[in-house]
């Protein structure tokens, strides 16, 4: 189900990009998905949505292209994100940023790491230590100056997310 489309919405990009990506709990999954979460199971437990929406935003996902079912080592049933939707790391990353500003008073909540040589990366993805602007999988997530570490992560999935790693790295 995507939004209704109208006329003057026709000459938007922004309104066309939220046809596919602006549903409640889309952006969440997508986010996600750089975090590693790849199985279905992980990604009810994680974000505690319902199974009829995730169901329904996955399958939006993968019919735009944005995220590709396939199997596992295991052979089990994963979505990951397609080269597509790899390029909505920026309108992630950017939207973070705008989050951390004006509702996150402590500071960021996750800080992100050039992988090559530790420098922070800020919310342009520009490197303090090299000056390049670093790709999603090149990244290092932890958590920032504003992270909440007093409600330690009720399930295994989270806490994992909670912790330093690679972005993009599978959690299985
Ligand atoms: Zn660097």
């Amino acid at each position: 189900m995507t939004l209704p489309s109208t006329y003057r919405d026709r000459n938007c990009s922004i309104a066309r990009a939220l046809e596919v990506v602006g549903e409640r709990w889309t952006l969440l999954i997508v986010r996600d998905a750089f975090y590693g979460v790849r199985r279905y199971g992980d990604f009810a437990v994680q974000l505690g949505v319902p199974r009829a929406v995730l169901t329904d935003r996955l399958k939006t996902l993968v019919a735009e292209g944005v995220m590709e079912r396939g199997k596992d080592e295991q052979g089990a049933l994963e979505y990951r994100l397609t080269g597509k939707g790899r390029e909505l790391w920026p309108v992630l990353r950017a939207l973070m940023g705008w989050g951390d500003a004006f509702y996150s008073p402590q500071g960021p909540r996750r800080s992100f790491r050039h992988a090559a040589d530790g420098g922070l990366v800020d919310a342009g993805g520009r490197c303090a230590a090299c000056g390049r602007d670093v790709p999603a999988p090149d990244l290092l997530v932890e958590p920032g100056p504003g992270f909440d570490a007093g409600a330690p992560a009720e399930d295994p999935v989270s806490a994992l997310i909670d912790t330093p790693r690679p972005l993009l790295e599978p959690i299985s």
